[in-house]
C-alpha cells in the first residue's frame, strides 16, 4: 500500500480525466480507459488496444489498477457460487453469485468484517477489520461480471455481503456511481438493493442522493427491548424513530421498502410479534422478507420450524402485509445470509469455518 501511484479503479470518470490530462494526454482517453476497465473488465493497460503504445507505457509507469483477486470459488448444489477475494493488503472478503432469485444476483461486501455485531450473524462476530474502498467494492462486481460472463447481461446487485454499507457511506456511494456510469456497467438504481441495519443519519443522507438504490432495512424485532438485544448498535435508537425515517424515505412510483426480519425460534416469532409487525408497518409502502435463521456453531439462536415460519408469514399476509420467505441459498458452502466470515488477517486469507 506504499504505492503512491493513482489507482484508476478507484476513480469516477471526471477524476480519471484529470489524471489523464495531467499525463499530457487528451481527455477523451479517460473514457476509453473507463470503458475497458469497468465495462469490459480489462485490468492491464497493454490490453487497451485503442490507446497508443506510448500512452499505455506511460499509464503502466505512472498508474495502477487495484483488483481484488479471486482466490477460491465454491459451487453449491443449488447453483449458488461463493467467491473468496484477496485484497491488496492480503485481507479477504467474500461475494456470492445467486443465479435465480429469479434474476441473476451478485451479493457483494462493503467492509472486511462488520462493526454492528448482530447476535445472530457470523460476520458480526468477527468485528470490523476495515472499510473497503470504492475500487474494492466496485471491483468485486467488475471481476464477477467478467468471471461469470455477465457483462452483456442484466443482473442485480445486493449490498448484503460482509459489512454495513451505510457505515462505509462515501466509498459505497462512490462505488455505486462507478457501477452506474453509462460508460461502465450502466447499472440502474432499480437493480441495486442496499441493506442497512438502520443508521439514521446515513439514511437521511441517502434520501438526498440523486441516484438512490432500493432500500432494505434489517428490522428483526417488534419491540425496542428485543431489537436492542439482537442488534447492540441499535441501543441508542428507538424502533419508532427508525420507522419514521422509513416513512420519510423517498420512494418512486410503486417502489417499496423491504423490511428484513430474521426469524429466531422463541425470540421474535410469536403471534404477538406478527401482529405488532403488521401494526408497525401500517400505511408504509413496505414488503417483509422473512429470513429463517441460518444456524451456525457459535450462534446462540435456533431456526423456527417450517410450520412456525409459515404461520408467521400467513399471519402477516392476513393483516395485508406483502411477505416473502427468503429461500436460503448456498448453505452447503456457507454462502447464506450471515454466514460470510473469513480471516481478516493480512496474510491468512482462509475461510475459517
Ligand atoms: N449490514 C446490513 C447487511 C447484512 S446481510 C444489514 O444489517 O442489513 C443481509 C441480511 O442478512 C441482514 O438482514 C442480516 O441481518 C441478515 N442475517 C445476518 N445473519 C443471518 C443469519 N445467520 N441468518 C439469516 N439472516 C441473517
Amino acid at each position: 500500500m506504499d504505492d503512491e501511484r493513482p489507482d484508476l479503479a478507484e476513480l469516477e470518470l471526471a477524476e480519471l480525466e484529470s489524471v489523464v490530462t495531467t499525463l499530457g494526454a487528451d481527455r477523451f482517453h479517460a473514457r476509453q480507459i473507463f470503458r475497458w476497465l469497468h465495462r469490459r473488465g480489462r485490468e492491464r493497460f497493454d490490453g487497451m488496444t485503442d490507446l497508443s503504445r506510448h500512452l499505455r507505457a506511460r499509464l503502466d509507469e505512472t498508474c495502477t489498477i487495484a483488483t481484488p483477486v479471486v482466490t477460491s470459488r465454491e459451487r453449491s448444489s443449488d447453483g449458488t457460487q461463493k467467491f473468496l477475494f484477496t485484497l491488496g493488503d492480503g485481507r479477504t472478503i467474500e461475494s456470492v453469485f445467486i443465479p435465480d432469485t429469479p434474476a441473476l444476483t451478485l451479493c457483494v461486501s462493503t467492509q472486511v468484517g462488520c462493526a454492528m455485531r448482530c447476535g445472530f450473524c457470523l460476520t458480526g462476530q468477527m468485528g470490523l477489520a476495515r472499510h473497503l474502498t470504492a475500487g474494492e467494492i466496485a471491483g468485486q462486481v467488475r471481476v464477477l461480471a467478467r468471471e461469470l460472463e455477465l457483462q452483456d447481461t442484466r443482473f442485480n446487485i445486493v449490498l448484503m455481503g460482509m459489512g454495513e454499507p451505510l457505515h462505509n457511506y462515501d466509498a459505497t456511494m462512490k462505488a455505486l456511481r462507478i457501477l452506474a456510469a453509462p460508460d461502465g456497467l450502466a447499472l440502474t438504481p432499480k437493480r441495486v438493493t442496499l441493506s442497512t441495519v438502520g443508521l439514521l443519519p446515513a439514511m437521511a443522507r441517502l434520501s438526498e442522493e440523486t441516484w438512490v438504490p432500493n432500500l432494505a432495512v434489517s428490522l428483526h424485532a417488534t419491540t425496542d427491548r428485543v431489537r436492542h438485544e439482537l442488534i447492540p448498535t441499535s441501543r441508542q435508537q428507538r424502533l419508532s424513530d427508525l420507522i419514521t425515517a422509513c416513512r420519510r424515505f423517498p420512494l418512486k412510483h410503486r417502489d417499496r421498502i423491504t423490511f428484513e426480519y430474521v426469524l429466531l425460534d422463541g425470540v421474535n416469532d410469536t403471534a404477538a410479534d406478527a401482529r405488532r409487525l403488521a401494526r408497525l408497518l401500517g400505511g408504509l409502502r413496505a414488503k417483509v422478507n422473512l429470513l429463517p435463521l441460518n444456524e451456525a456453531p457459535g450462534i446462540p439462536f435456533s431456526r423456527p420450524s417450517d410450520e412456525q415460519v409459515d404461520r408467521f408469514a400467513r399471519s402477516l399476509a392476513r393483516s395485508g402485509v406483502t411477505v416473502s420467505v427468503r429461500k436460503s441459498r448456498g448453505r452447503d458452502i456457507r454462502a447464506a445470509c450471515g454466514q460470510l466470515i473469513v480471516d481478516g488477517g493480512p496474510r491468512a486469507g482462509s475461510i475459517l469455518i
